[in-house]
């Protein structure tokens, strides 16, 4: 039975997010981080360590915006998969470009294990599947890419599928491991904690309201810093920069109650991995230590809705039915849901680099998932500390799109990110 769900992060019902102090008065700082989430988060970390007096100001909490909200897949493959790189930049750079966001990943995975952070860790293997034979073609091509540039990958066919998910509805899939699920938000407010304990203030309910110089303002505040990275991923074009280069997309999150040990090995009959399908927008699951489904998913209207859907009531039902005709013999019953945004640019890259007009500001967003955020996070800080800048030109505003800012003003941002990301996945 579907009932009607109201939104409700269940990770906020594990976990009060509290927030810490707001800014008031006048400061100063080396370093202001503007965002705390994993962006902002592991750039205040690594300016942290390097010695310099970092604050970070946060809009509400720790983890508010795409970061404490996921599905917690902690693997190289978000947006954008390896077959693609391969496909535009040939074989050196999509290596290196992977082997980029793969430091993220190792990143987020040695903070816990240094930190002891309670956050749902699993080792979990990745297995991208096919929902169909044109699917297939799709899989079979990542599978190849991964082998072609040295990566350990399984393929599976429409019969052999069966090992590893206990579904009839798929029509093969790639798998590959060094991957892990964990509770994202979790990590946050552990990782805002570990950084406030050695001596980087936060700021929280405190929305960056403008930039003027070395100067940021909030409502009730301000902080004068030599330099200001913003990592505020989605919310950037607020500021009135990058309007054309960032925009969003939404995906909405459901998670069951507890299941039974034995509707778990009817799920995943080997070990439990984290599921992602081929549709551009694609459908996400997972099993979380308490063996609760976590599923994902949105259709093509919502997913460049411009503002954040609250009646989820349609979204609740489109989950069920999906896992109803994935895994027809088992009762799934969805307790929470919720939607969420996260920052994309045109060509799912990331968009970095400083201001046009003010070079002591530098600007992280369309991460497009977490060890993609945690890598940029801390590519920010070493172009600070050290002018680390192999990916500038890559990830910068500046580079080409395939669809223009002239053709943009015409189609309008829905419509342009939506094609713009079907070229980019698929041509
Ligand atoms: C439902 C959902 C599921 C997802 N699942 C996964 C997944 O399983 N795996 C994965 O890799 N990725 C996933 N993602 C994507 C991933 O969450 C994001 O790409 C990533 O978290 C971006 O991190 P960030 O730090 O750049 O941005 P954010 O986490 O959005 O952080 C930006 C921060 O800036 C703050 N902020 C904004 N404006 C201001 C301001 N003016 N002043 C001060 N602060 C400000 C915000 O409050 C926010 O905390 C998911 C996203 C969503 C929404």
């Amino acid at each position: 039975m579907i009932k009607n769900i109201p939104p409700n992060v269940y990770w906020y019902n594990l976990k009060d997010p509290k927030p810490s102090k707001k800014l008031l008065g006048e400061l100063k700082a080396d370093i202001v981080v503007v965002g705390g989430g994993m962006a902002g988060l592991s750039c205040a970390q690594v300016l942290h360590e390097a010695g310099l007096q970092v604050i970070i100001v946060e809009k509400d909490f720790c983890g508010a915006g795409a970061s404490g909200k996921t599905s917690g897949f902690i693997t190289p493959d978000s947006e954008i998969e390896l077959g693609s790189l391969l496909d535009t930049y040939g074989p050196e750079k999509a290596k290196r470009i992977w082997e980029f966001v793969i430091s993220g990943v190792h990143i987020i995975q040695k903070n816990i294990e240094r930190y002891h952070i309670e956050c749902d860790y699993h080792k979990q293997d990745s297995l991208f599947i096919a929902n169909n034979t044109s699917g297939f073609k799709h899989i079979k091509k990542e599978h190849e890419a991964r082998v072609q540039l040295g990566y350990t990958s399984t393929l599976f066919d429409s019969n052999t599928i069966k090992k590893v998910i206990g579904s009839e509805n798929y029509m093969g899939g790639v798998r590959y491991p060094d991957t892990f699920g964990m509770n994202s938000f979790f990590y946050c407010q552990a990782m805002k904690d570990v950084l406030c304990k050695n001596g980087v203030v936060t700021y929280e309910q405190s929305a960056v309201e403008r930039i003027v110089g070395h100067e940021i303002f909030t409502p009730h505040g301000r902080i004068t810093a030599d330099h200001i990275i913003v990592c505020a991923d989605r919310f950037i074009p607020d500021l009135g920069v990058l309007k054309k280069e960032i925009y969003h997309v939404q995906t909405f999150l459901g998670i069951t109650r507890p299941l039974s040990q034995e509707n778990v090995k009817k799920i995943f009959p080997d070990d439990a991995m984290m599921v992602w399908d081929t549709d551009l927008v694609y459908n996400y699951f997972r099993l979380t230590g308490d063996n609760r489904l976590l599923i994902g998913g949105g259709d093509l209207l919502y997913t460049y809705a411009r503002n954040v859907t609250k009646n989820t009531a349609r979204f609740g039902r489109q989950l069920q039915n999906y896992i109803n005709k994935k895994f027809p013999n088992i009762d799934l019953e969805m307790e929470f849901l919720w939607p969420g945004m996260l920052g994309v640019s045109k060509d799912l890259l990331p968009i970095i680099g400083p201001d046009e007009d003010n070079d002591c500001v530098f600007y992280v967003g369309a991460a497009s998932g977490l060890p993609w955020a945690s890598a940029l996070g801390s590519y920010a800080a070493d172009h600070l500390l050290h002018g680390r800048n192999e990916f500038d030109e890559d990830f910068s505003a500046k580079r080409h799109f395939v669809i223009g800012r002239r053709m943009q003003s015409l189609l309008r941002s829905p419509v342009t990110y939506a094609l713009s990301h079907g070229i980019a996945k698929y041509l």
